[in-house]
């Protein structure tokens, strides 16, 4: 028996293992299954190659628990090690055997998916057991080696009788780390990291019902057979190229996902690139809620096929995070902080073709198929719009197929938006306005008004849409959004028309002067409008400008500093044409504060804004009035 030092720099490298290089314990499982993933595609290699004649065969990797004598075996059929390679790779931490074979196969194995780096692999072994054994045998004609080390820098190195081609890991687990002897744990583990690995892994038995034939008889019971307990799928969808996947293909594979996840996805993005960064992927587009933040951390990213994690920031842009999916690459660095891997020029060049490739699928699917497209756009729209908002390219792209759709179900393009209103809604400035609203109901009346006018209201209810808003006024040339209830219908679209006042500007000036003795002025701003004698005597709109600041600090930053805690102002309008203002006008003080007091509360039940103690009031004396 041959007994030795491990040649490392640093004496304590045992303990660092375990407390400072893996915060995350799990993950010596997937090291380990990535190795032995590596060995056996290894010798799949060499036999593809000629490089030696022994069989390949069906290799799988065996996990085993065995709770009993607290140990752990992680055994594969792959290449194995002689003795001498034993103390070479194993024992020189730092010497990395993927490394030299991937040096002298340079070319033929560039397609072979050798996992590679992942850190100190085997070493990670140390973070749970306070022993770990390798028995193996290479797959060339020599004896078997044995191999043991209790988390010191000693270790020994003898014979062993092994006879079958392979490598057996066992770990003899620590007591803080006994979570990892339970089957239930383990097999979480697996589902999570290696569940599209390569390679077969097998983590003990099943059972499985045998479905019952056709003829059966009714009260006939299914039985069931004991079989093998494999827990990945080595080929899954984003490994094959598009053209042998049908639709249902892809479906399939966002089930396999997330099982848990009933929706069908709306549409799919495949990405494949090998030049100048390698990548595959699936991206899927779900049905989006309003709520941005609940959907993030649904992209998994894997390289060669190993899961690494779920959260994708940095790698894919903001906006594309509420999409599902899976990215897997060999080209991220993963051993790097966050704010470093998006500084890193390989992740831009990543970053952009995906925001490239989801804006030409989007063009696409609204080259193709514009009624589908319309149809889903309200579940998608939220991505689109936060994109745009963002990421300057992605909007220069998303004006060509982001949708406009009015109050009637009319879903315009940029352009088209352009062309249908310029007659109607061009301002005395030549500058066009856009009306919108954004919610249906409560600003009914305002969208009334305006289709009476035969303007065009469009519908825009996304929760950043305010944002977006003053992005498109400062991108584009000469446009402004204006919601509905934000004037007078008269004053949402300005003209040089004057309009004729039945009251003298004394007269006005007098009845300005009663309102505001009845009016609270912290929060309204008294306007006097001639209007139609047939529209409201007094309603109550919200200035553009300020409900869009305030809208965009509450839903984050972009508003002007300090606006989110100004108190709400509005406007009220005073119909000066309207025979209730005349009445105001000559009544005697009190009937005047009662007609203000009324209308003003009429004006704000209309909005929404009368609320609590003022409400019951308001309703105890209209009901005094109706007896
Ligand atoms: P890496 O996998 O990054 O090279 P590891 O520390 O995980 O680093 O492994 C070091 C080397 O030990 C590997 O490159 C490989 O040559 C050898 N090795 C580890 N596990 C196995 C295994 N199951 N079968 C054969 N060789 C292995």
């Amino acid at each position: 028996m041959a007994t030795g030092k491990i040649n490392v720099s640093v004496d304590n490298i045992f303990p660092l293992i375990k407390k400072f290089l893996y915060s995350d314990h799990e993950i010596f499982l997937r090291e380990l299954i990535s190795n032995a993933t590596d060995a056996t595609l290894k010798l799949k290699h060499l036999t593809n190659i000629g490089e030696t004649d022994v069989e390949y065969g069906n290799p799988v990797i065996d996990i085993k628990v065995d709770k009993e004598n607290k140990k752990i075996h992680v055994i594969d059929q792959g290449i194995g090690m002689t003795k001498e390679e034993v103390e070479k790779y194993i024992n020189e931490v730092a010497f990395s055997g993927a490394e030299e074979f991937l040096e002298k196969y340079k070319d033929s194995a560039k397609d072979s998916g050798i996992i590679g780096h992942f850190g100190l692999g085997f070493y990670s072994a140390f973070m749970v057991a306070h022993k770990v054994e390798i028995i193996t045998k290479s797959y060339k004609d020599e004896p078997a080696a044995h191999w043991t080390c209790s988390g010191t820098t000693e270790f020994t190195l003898e014979g062993s009788d092994k006879q079958e081609r392979g490598t057996e890991i066992i770990l003899h687990v620590n007591e803080d780390d006994e979570e990892f002897l339970e089957e239930n744990r383990i097999e979480e583990l697996l589902v999570k990291y290696n569940k599209f690995m390569p390679i077969p892994i097998r983590f003990g038995t099943k059972e499985e019902t045998i479905p019952l034939p056709d003829d059966a008889p009714e009260d006939a019971k299914p039985e069931t057979k004991t079989v093998d307990n494999i827990i990945n799928n080595p080929d899954p969808a984003w490994t094959k190229q598009p053209t042998d996947l049908e639709d249902q293909d892809y479906k399939d594979f966002y089930r396999e996902l997330y099982p848990m996840q009933f929706e069908e996805p709306l549409f799919h993005i495949h990405l494949n690139v090998d030049y100048p960064f390698n990548l595959t992927g699936i991206l899927y587009f779900p049905k989006m809620s309003q709520d941005m933040n609940i959907q993030r951390d649904k992209i998994q990213l894997y390289q060669n096929q190993v899961f690494v994690t779920d959260n994708v920031e940095g790698i894919v842009p903001e906006f594309l995070t509420m999409l599902r999916g899976v990215i897997d690459s060999p080209d991220i660095p993963l051993n790097v902080s966050r704010s470093y891997l998006q500084a890193d020029g390989a992740v831009k060049k990543i970053s952009s073709y995906i925001t490239r490739k989801v804006a030409d699928k989007l063009k696409s699917l609204f080259n193709n198929s514009r009624e589908d497209f319309e149809a889903k756009w309200n579940d998608i729209k939220v991505v689109i719009e936060y994109g745009m908002l963002t990421e300057d390219k992605f909007y220069d792209k998303a004006q060509k197929f982001a949708l406009y759709p009015t109050i009637d179900n009319e879903y315009y393009t940029f352009e088209e938006l352009k062309e249908a209103i310029k007659g109607n809604q061009t301002d005395k400035d030549g500058n066009l306005v856009v009306l919108y609203a954004s919610n249906q109901n409560e600003q009914h009346s305002y969208i009334q008004a305006a289709k009476e006018k035969g303007y065009k209201v469009l519908l825009l209810d996304s929760p950043i849409i305010s944002h977006l808003l003053q992005k498109l006024e400062s991108s584009e040339e000469k446009i402004t959004f204006t919601r509905v209830d934000s004037d007078h219908v008269d004053n949402l679209i300005k003209t040089d028309e004057e309009k004729i006042s039945k009251l003298s500007d004394d007269e006005k000036e007098k009845l300005k002067g009663d309102f505001e003795k009845v009016v609270p002025k912290e929060n309204y701003t008294i306007q006097m409008e001639a209007m139609d004698s047939t529209a409201a005597p007094l309603m109550i709109t919200q200035p553009e400008f300020m409900r869009r600041m305030k809208e965009m600090q509450q839903t984050g930053g972009g508003g002007m500093f300090g606006m989110g805690n100004m108190p709400e102002m509005y406007n009220l309008v005073v119909n000066t044409n309207h025979p209730l203002t005349s009445e105001i006008l000559s009544a005697d003080e009190e009937t005047q504060q009662r007609l203000i007091k009324q209308s003003l509360d009429l004006a704000r039940l209309s909005q929404n804004l009368l609320k609590g103690e003022e409400l019951t009031a308001f309703i105890k004396r209209s009901f005094d009035m109706v007896k």
